[in-house]
């Protein structure tokens, strides 16, 4: 057999074969490579076994050693086999159980010591105590005082897993090299590469675990901001449109609005200015939370892009935002000419603004001038509709627009290419929503509280979760609730809205409830995004255990929208901890940045945006949340390696690019 080095598939290596080469393939390991970077999820720290003497019940998970004094085989008639053994060290002795391996009756001797890990418990049925064994080991007074524990998946045992690792790392670990430069590793006071990984695997004691795990996790970061950093590099050569706003005709614009931009607008204004006056392409996050006035933002940039003699395109996410922002944007730019293009929707003549889904971007439709692509509710659409839209034009002017706050350290990942801007306030007069939980009990007094407020005349939403649009059942129920709250409101008009309908059916709801010719619109989730009717100041959101966090601080966006005092009422079974921590979250705070930190917590980042969102990297070491701080300065390093020495930096990416297994750097 030929040597083994680290690009030899997994298959080859001594004790694997196809078969299992197949299982590995599973937890992405192919090659050696893979193996040696196929870290420990956990570590079980052997080094200091408890005393026996020292057990108590309810001592939880225990690392013990003793010596074998009494062994007991039991069979049950029905073979089940459970498996007793006496063990006992200076202080003390206890009964460890092992159930279905009777294999062991061959393996045990009297006097043979052990390493056991496991729980300890209270026997019922022998009246003692007993450790119930979850793993254990022959003590050779040469096993490891701390045991990895790598992620496994069916078909592959712990012991295996650290025997493949450890085969790998005898086999190839002296072929890694050092990748990083010199100089960086002085300035952040790394380790070396080759013993980080062993420590990484076999740590010598527990405290060498922290800094290997920074190198790694720094060499991840770095790898990853190394691209962005040279993609905005390249986009910064890039020819893209000059706008020289025509400050005048702005001022004008602004002044017919009905009320004063606030700071955060205006501060936001002046970035996108500063972008599209320079001749690069403008590739700008608008982060704003719901409500915060991103959309007049974006009419300002239109204007001027217009101003300028060019088309602009801005695309939305639902065919109702669509049509909202039609409505808004062309009564609102009087010497606009605003095209609205959608499925059903296609405009005949040429236009200055085209307001639409993603029907925008289909292939027959072509733009003569295009220099601003504006994205609203960015995080709905996928990476290639984004990019395909900017596509429609020369180099255009880049505005994606997103009302889920992200965390710094989750956008540094997913966006970090992009520059950003925040409106980090609301417009003024805007009570803060009260939101309460209510138990299934108390829904009388809610609909009681619903009908005095329609009484003085506001509307209320009836939010019924339905996940995906095609869950039959989901959809039924936001139906049958429709049904039953009309018996129940028989003097108020209710409707009923979901993402099923046809759109000229939707555009007709919303427009009877924003005329408040309906008084309860229930409503399945195709409301979270958009929607602005300032009069809707009640919100019930119904089962409110099956939205995430920041689903339901983007539903409850809809409310809160103008003087009046709102309210959000959430029913629901509220029964895991998770779930627990989302109602608290929401009763206790309406910032959308806060609310975002709670959810990326609780949720991992893999999490964050649903499904839909794939962008994100799958580091081998380092955590988003975790390492925060090493995120920070691997970014630094990065971008500082580029000002340095460009032509370095980029052969440097080059050369180590695939080890990042999905390198999702391309947001537009
Ligand atoms: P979002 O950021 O969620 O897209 P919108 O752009 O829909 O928010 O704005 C929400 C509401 O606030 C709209 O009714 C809009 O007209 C209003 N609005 C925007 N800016 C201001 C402001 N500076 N002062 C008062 N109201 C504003
Ligand atoms: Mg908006």
């Amino acid at each position: 057999m030929s040597k083994i080095d680290l690009k030899t598939p997994i298959q080859f290596l001594k004790g694997v074969g196809p078969k299992l080469a197949d299982k590995l393939k599973k937890l992405g390991v192919e090659t050696v490579s893979d193996a040696i970077y196929f870290f420990p999820r956990e570590y079980e720290d052997r080094s200091n076994p408890t005393a026996i003497g020292e057990l108590q019940n309810d001592s939880g998970q225990v690392v013990i050693k003793g010596e074998i004094s009494a062994i007991y085989h039991q069979q049950t008639r029905s073979r089940f086999s459970i498996m007793k053994v006496s063990i006992y060290d200076r202080t003390g002795s206890i009964q460890a159980v092992w159930f279905n391996q009777p294999f062991l009756d061959r393996l045990f001797r009297q006097g043979m010591r052990l390493i056991i890990s496991g729980k300890v418990e209270y026997s019922e049925f022998d009246g003692v105590r007993q450790i119930t064994v979850k793993d254990f080991e022959i003590d050779t007074g040469q096993n490891l005082s701390i045991v990895p524990r790598y992620p496994l998946t069916e078909g592959i045992y712990p012991k295996k897993m650290v025997g493949i690792v450890q085969a790998s790392l005898d086999a190839s670990l002296s072929e890694i090299e050092e990748w990083l430069p010199e100089e960086l590793i002085k300035r952040y006071k790394l380790s070396d590469l080759q013993s980080s990984i062993k420590s990484l695997h076999h740590p010598a004691k527990m405290a060498k675990i922290g800094p290997a795990r920074r190198r790694l996790a720094f060499d991840d970061f770095f790898l990853f901001q190394l691209g962005i950093a040279l993609k905005k590099e390249g986009r910064k050569k890039e020819q893209g449109l000059s706008f020289k706003p025509d400050r005048t005709l702005i001022e004008q614009f602004i002044k017919t609005l009905p009320f004063e931009l606030t700071t955060a607008q205006n501060k936001v204004v002046a970035e996108i200015f500063a972008d599209m006056e320079r001749a690069q392409p403008m590739n700008r996050l608008l982060q704003g939370d719901v409500g915060s006035g991103k959309t007049i933002v974006a009419a300002i940039a239109a204007i001027n892009a217009i101003n300028n003699g060019y088309q602009v395109a801005l695309m939305a996410p639902t065919e109702i935002l669509a049509q909202q922002h039609y409505a808004k944007l062309s009564k609102l730019l009087s010497n606009v000419k605003v095209a609205l293009m959608t499925r059903v929707s296609k405009p005949k003549e040429r236009a200055d603004l085209y307001i639409g889904t993603h029907a925008l971007i289909q292939s027959n439709v072509v733009y003569e001038k295009l220099g601003l692509v504006i994205i609203d509710e960015q995080h709905r659409f996928g990476v290639e509709q984004r990019s395909a839209l900017a596509k429609k034009g020369k180099t255009p002017d880049v505005l994606v627009m997103t009302a889920t706050p992200i965390p710094r350290s989750l956008s540094l990942t997913i966006y970090g290419e992009l520059d950003k801007s925040v409106i980090d306030e609301l417009p003024p007069g805007r009570t803060p929503i009260k939101t309460h939980f209510v138990p299934g009990s108390k829904r009388r007094s809610s609909y009681n509280f619903i009908r005095e407020k329609i009484k003085e005349g506001r509307q209320v939403y009836v939010v019924c979760p339905l996940v995906e649009e095609s869950e039959k059942s989901d959809l039924k129920a936001a139906k049958a609730e429709a049904i039953r709250l009309q018996e129940i409101f028989a003097e108020y008009q209710v409707g009923l809205i979901h993402g099923r309908m046809k759109s000229v059916e939707k555009e007709r709801i919303m427009k009877k409830f924003a005329q408040n010719k309906i008084h309860i619109l229930v409503s399945t989730t195709v409301i979270e995004v958009g929607i602005d009717v300032p009069n809707a100041t009640v919100m019930l959101i119904e089962h409110v255990e099956r939205f995430g966090l920041s689903q339901l601080h983007q539903l409850r966006g809809r409310i809160g929208r103008g003087e009046e005092q709102s309210f959000c009422f959430m029913i629901g079974e509220v029964k895991t901890d998770e779930a627990k921590e989302r109602v608290k979250a929401m009763q206790e705070s309406t910032d959308g940045f806060h609310i975002a930190e709670i959810d990326l917590k609780l949720r991992g980042p893999g999490d964050f945006f649903g499904t839909r969102q794939s962008g994100l990297p799958l580091f081998r070491v380092a955590d988003i949340i975790r390492d925060e701080r090493i995120l920070n300065e691997a970014r630094l390093a990065a971008f500082e390696l580029i000002k340095k020495d460009e032509k370095y930096a980029r052969n440097l990416w080059e050369s180590q690019r695939d080890k990042i297994k999905s390198a999702g750097i391309s947001v537009i």
